[in-house]
């Protein structure tokens, strides 16, 4: 008899399940709606041209693979948060934030979320309803108190904003508000700038900490700058804050898990401090991050070639995705008598659209293959 009697069959992780569920499906019509992963014309994963070009150019120079630092790549953490927050920002130039590289976005998110509970004990995380699944887990993991905040308004399938407002508004002071920096997922739904401004206002006054989860920066305007103006806004008006970044879907990076943990702070040497926590912290659960990704990421961003390249690509992606919308669209209104609104799939952003399909919906669609 196994001494794992006692381990139980942990129960399918419900968005990576429904990427196995697709393997498994015979029908040569399947389409997978499940994870956020970049799809060619051609139904491929794709791999950025400029990712080629700077593997290639690692490759000529021969880079070695010894360790990184706890806090991962310096050339790496330069562009990271130069291209969150641009290159001319005063937050950059007085050193008031503490980058660490971390394992993609999640592994970021993680490494915050061990940070928070060691030095807020007392606070909790408000978290978008819904939210991309693994937020819960990743606070609950790291023994996070986490509540959720209306976000989504099944009458409008648009933003609840009152609901949100109101809810941040009652949430104790000093509590950390998670946000999505641009296309919510799973929603797609965004505020408008004038929303934010009212986000940051009501998060100022509750002296709240904004905790930003950028996953998809250029991927979903197109650009990198517009898909960072959330963050840059909240910036600009002095807060401190933290930013969770990741490059799987900007850069197609999926596997190479990088990403970065950004702390804004007040002050040069707060963001000192912090910085040498959150190593310390990093250095017994990982010891130090993955270089490749890393490199990578350095090369096409300090390569001004390079960088253009990637910002076409971009686009070509992001308008992909805005295309593909145009054409659902287009044919769902043609064929769908119904009456239902189908414009939801035309103002939702980025790559996620949130149908407002419920479960039997969902699982005729899954089932029968036919919608
Ligand atoms: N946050 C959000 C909102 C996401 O959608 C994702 C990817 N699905 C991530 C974080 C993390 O992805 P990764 O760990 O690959 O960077």
């Amino acid at each position: 008899v196994s001494r794992f009697e006692g381990v139980t069959m942990a129960p399918p992780d419900p968005i990576l399940g429904v990427s196995e569920a697709f393997k498994a499906d015979t029908n040569d019509m399947k389409l997978n709606l499940g994870v956020g992963a970049y799809r060619t014309e051609e139904l491929q994963p794709y791999v950025l041209n400029v990712v080629k070009k700077a593997e290639n150019l690692m490759l000529e120079k021969g880079d070695n693979k010894e360790y990184l630092p706890i806090e991962g790549l310096a050339a790496f953490n330069k562009v990271t948060a130069e291209l969150l927050l641009g290159a001319d920002n005063a937050v950059i130039q007085q050193g008031r934030i503490a980058t660490v590289q971390g394992l993609s976005g999640t592994g970021s998110l993680r490494l915050a979320a061990a940070f928070i509970q060691r030095y807020f004990p007392d606070a909790k995380v408000l978290i978008s309803s819904p939210t991309w699944g693994n937020h819960k887990n990743i606070f609950n993991d790291a023994r996070v108190p986490w509540s959720e905040y209306r976000y989504y308004d099944p009458r409008t399938v648009g933003l609840d904003f009152d609901g949100m407002v109101a809810d941040i508004k009652a949430a104790p002071d000093g509590s950390f508000v998670l946000l999505h920096g641009c296309a919510h997922n799973p929603t797609g739904i965004d505020p408008t700038p004038d929303q934010w401004e009212k986000i940051a206002d009501v998060i100022q006054e509750k002296n709240h900490i904004p905790f930003f989860d950028v996953a998809y920066q250029g991927f979903a305007s197109g650009s990198l700058d517009e898909d960072a103006s959330s963050v840059r806004l909240f910036v600009s008006r002095g807060m401190e804050l933290l930013v969770a970044q990741s490059y799987s879907k900007n850069l197609g990076l999926y596997a190479e898990r990088i990403g970065a943990i950004n702390v804004v702070c007040s002050s040069s040497d707060a963001a000192s401090r912090v910085k040498s926590q959150l190593k310390r912290i990093a250095r017994p659960m990982y010891s130090n991050p993955p270089v490749h990704g890393a490199r990578i990421v350095a090369n096409v961003v300090g390569d001004a070639t390079l960088f253009n390249e990637w910002k076409e690509e971009m686009e070509l992606m992001a308008g992909r995705i805005k295309t593909v919308r145009q054409r659902l669209f287009d044919s769902l209104s043609q064929k769908d008598d119904s009456g239902k609104d189908w414009s939801f799939v035309l103002k939702q952003i980025g790559m996620f659209s949130y149908t407002g399909l419920n479960k039997s919906q969902s699982d005729n669609m899954t089932k029968s293959g036919i919608l």
